[in-house]
C-alpha cells in the first residue's frame, strides 16, 4: 500500500453522468496504479433530491464500467458508515464543537433577508455574499434564542484579510482572498449539514490524502480549507479535472443528446469501450496509443498530465473506440449482449442451440458495421423481417427488379434454386450465381444487385457471401426454435417472382 486514498462521492440525484464517471476513472486509475485505496462514499443529504433507485443504479454503473472500490458503500471498512445520511451525529458533533470554540456561530437571518440581500449585491455589481449580520450576537443571546425554538443556520466564521492558497495538481497554485468568501452555511435551519461542512468531516475522518474531482468544485476548495483549519484536521491534496463538454463547448447535458453511462449502457456502447474512451477526454496515455485495457492506463495515469483544458465530448470517437471493443468481443459475449436488442425488434430470443449458433454467427457477420448494438437489428432486418412485397413498395427496388435484365435474373434464380440444396457455404452461393450469369448474361452489378435485393429485400448491407449462408442457417431452426421462422433463399427467390409477374 502506498498510502494514497483517493475517493468518489457521488450525489445519488440522478442517473451516473459521463462527466462524473470520468472523475471516478480517474480516481480509480491512481488507485490502482499507485497501489492505493479507492473509497466509495455516497453524499446524499440533499433528501429532497436523493432516492433509492439513483443511488442503486450509480453503484451498478460503476460495477459494470469495472470500477470497484476498496472501501466504502457495500463494501465496507474502518471508517463507515459511507452514506451521510447515516452520518448525521458526526456532523452534529463537529458543529457543537465549532459553536463551542467560536469558529461557528448561530445566523438568525430569514430565507428572505438573504435572498434579499443577494439580489441587492449582483444588482450593485458586487459578489454576493453573506453580510456578516449574526456574527457579532453573543453566544449566551444565540443560545437563548436557539433554546426559544427560533430556526438558525450555523455558519463558518471567516477569517478576514486572508489569502487562502492551495497547490492543485492540475491548476497549479490557487489563491483566494478571504474577504470575497461569505460565511459558508454549515448546518442548515432543519439540521442537515451542507455540503462542504459534511465533505471535510468525511475526507478527514476517512484519512482521504488526494481529492480529484471536478472544476466545478474549485471555489469550494478555500471554504473546505478553512474548516480543516478551524477543525483542526490535515487537509488532504487536490486536483480539479477540467468538465466535459459537449462539442458546442457548453457543459455537456441532455441537449447534446446521451450524457449518462446508462443512456450507453442502453445502447450497446461496451463498458470496456466507454472507460476507454473517457479515459482521453483531457488526458493522453503516449503519442498514438489511445487503446488501451484498464490496467495499463493505470499503469501510465498521472493527474498531473491531465489536461486544463475541458474535455470536449466527441461521440464519433466514442464509436471508433466501441467497434475497436466489438471486434474483439467474443461472439458468445455479443449474442448476450444483443439478445435485448434483437428481442426489442420483435424477433424472439435463443431457445436452443441452433439458435445460439446461428445468433453467434450473425453477430460476428454484422458487428464490424456497425457502431454500437442499438445498430444491430438494423443490420439483420434482411433475416427475421424479409417481405417481398414491402421491398416492391420501395419505388427505386421496384424499378430496379421490373428492368428485362432483372426480370430474367430473378427467373433464373428461383429456376436455379427450386429443387436444389441449400446455400449453406458461400462456395454454393457462388455456384448459383455463376449458374445464374451463365443463363442470363447478366453480370457485375446487373447480376448481384438485383440478387441482393431477390434474396434480402434490400439494396444494401452486409456482403452477400455472408448473408445467403446465414438466411439458409436460420430458415433451417428445428421446430423449438425461439426465433421467427425464416424464408430460405429459394422462398425468397419465389415470392419475388411471384409478385413481379403481376407487374
Ligand atoms: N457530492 C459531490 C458531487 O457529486 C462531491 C464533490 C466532491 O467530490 O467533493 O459533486
Amino acid at each position: 500500500m502506498s498510502g494514497l486514498r483517493v475517493r468518489f462521492a457521488p450525489s445519488p440525484t440522478g442517473q451516473l453522468h459521463v462527466g462524473n464517471a470520468r472523475t471516478a476513472l480517474f480516481n480509480w486509475l491512481l488507485a490502482r496504479g499507485q497501489d492505493g485505496i479507492f473509497l466509495l462514499r455516497i453524499e446524499d443529504t440533499d433528501f429532497d433530491r436523493s432516492t433509492v433507485e439513483s443511488d442503486r443504479s450509480v453503484l451498478d454503473d460503476l460495477r459494470w464500467l469495472g470500477l470497484t472500490w476498496d472501501e466504502g458503500v457495500e463494501a465496507g471498512g474502518a471508517h463507515g458508515p459511507y452514506r451521510q445520511s447515516e452520518r448525521l451525529a458526526t456532523y452534529r458533533e463537529h458543529a457543537d464543537r465549532l459553536l463551542r470554540d467560536g469558529h461557528g456561530y448561530y445566523c438568525f437571518c430569514s430565507a428572505e433577508t438573504l435572498e434579499a440581500d443577494r439580489a441587492a449585491a449582483l444588482a450593485a455589481g458586487r459578489p454576493p455574499m453573506y453580510a456578516g449580520t449574526c456574527r457579532r450576537i453573543p453566544v449566551h443571546d444565540a443560545r437563548a434564542r436557539v433554546d426559544a425554538g427560533e430556526p438558525a443556520l450555523i455558519r463558518l466564521r471567516v477569517p478576514p484579510h486572508r489569502s487562502v492558497a492551495f497547490d492543485d495538481l492540475v491548476r497549479g497554485t490557487v489563491r483566494f482572498d478571504t474577504d470575497v468568501i461569505g460565511d459558508p452555511v454549515l448546518v442548515r435551519s432543519d439540521g442537515i449539514p451542507a455540503y462542504n461542512f459534511a465533505v471535510v468531516i468525511d475526507d478527514a475522518l476517512m484519512g482521504i490524502t488526494l481529492v480529484v474531482r471536478g472544476e466545478d468544485h474549485i471555489s469550494n476548495t478555500p471554504r473546505q480549507l478553512l474548516l480543516y483549519e478551524a477543525l483542526g484536521y490535515q487537509p488532504p491534496r487536490f486536483a480539479h479535472v477540467s468538465m466535459v463538454l459537449g462539442p458546442d463547448h457548453t457543459k455537456l447535458s441532455k441537449r447534446h443528446g446521451a450524457t449518462s453511462v446508462r443512456e450507453f449502457r442502453e445502447r450497446g456502447i461496451l463498458p470496456e469501450a466507454l472507460v476507454n474512451y473517457l479515459a482521453l477526454l483531457g488526458w493522453s496515455p503516449g503519442a498514438n496509443e489511445e487503446l488501451l485495457p484498464l490496467n495499463e492506463l493505470a499503469r501510465r495515469f498521472r493527474v498531473e498530465d491531465v489536461g486544463h483544458s475541458a474535455g470536449i465530448f466527441d461521440p464519433e470517437k466514442l464509436a471508433w473506440v466501441n467497434r475497436h471493443y466489438l471486434k474483439l468481443a467474443s461472439a458468445e459475449r455479443l449474442r448476450e449482449l444483443s439478445a435485448p436488442f434483437i428481442e426489442a425488434a420483435g424477433w424472439g430470443r435463443a431457445a436452443c442451440e441452433d439458435d445460439r449458433r446461428l445468433l453467434e454467427a450473425l453477430v460476428v457477420a454484422a458487428v464490424g458495421s456497425v457502431d454500437c448494438l442499438a445498430d444491430l437489428p438494423d443490420r439483420v432486418r434482411f433475416l427475421f423481417a424479409f417481405d417481398a412485397e414491402t421491398a416492391l413498395a420501395v419505388s427505386a427496388i421496384e424499378a430496379e427488379l421490373t428492368t428485362p435484365s432483372a426480370r430474367a435474373v430473378a427467373q433464373a434464380l428461383a429456376e436455379e434454386l427450386a429443387g436444389s440444396e441449400p446455400l449453406s457455404t458461400r462456395e454454393l452461393f457462388r455456384d448459383a450465381a455463376a449458374r445464374v450469369r451463365q443463363k442470363t448474361g447478366a453480370k457485375g452489378k446487373d447480376l448481384f444487385h438485383p440478387i441482393r435485393i431477390l434474396l434480402t429485400g434490400d439494396a444494401s448491407g452486409m456482403e452477400l457471401d455472408l448473408a445467403v449462408p446465414l438466411i439458409e442457417q436460420a430458415a433451417a431452426l428445428p421446430r423449438d426454435s425461439g426465433l421467427p421462422r425464416v424464408p430460405t433463399a429459394a422462398e425468397r427467390a419465389r415470392a419475388f417472382v411471384a409478385r413481379l409477374g403481376a407487374r
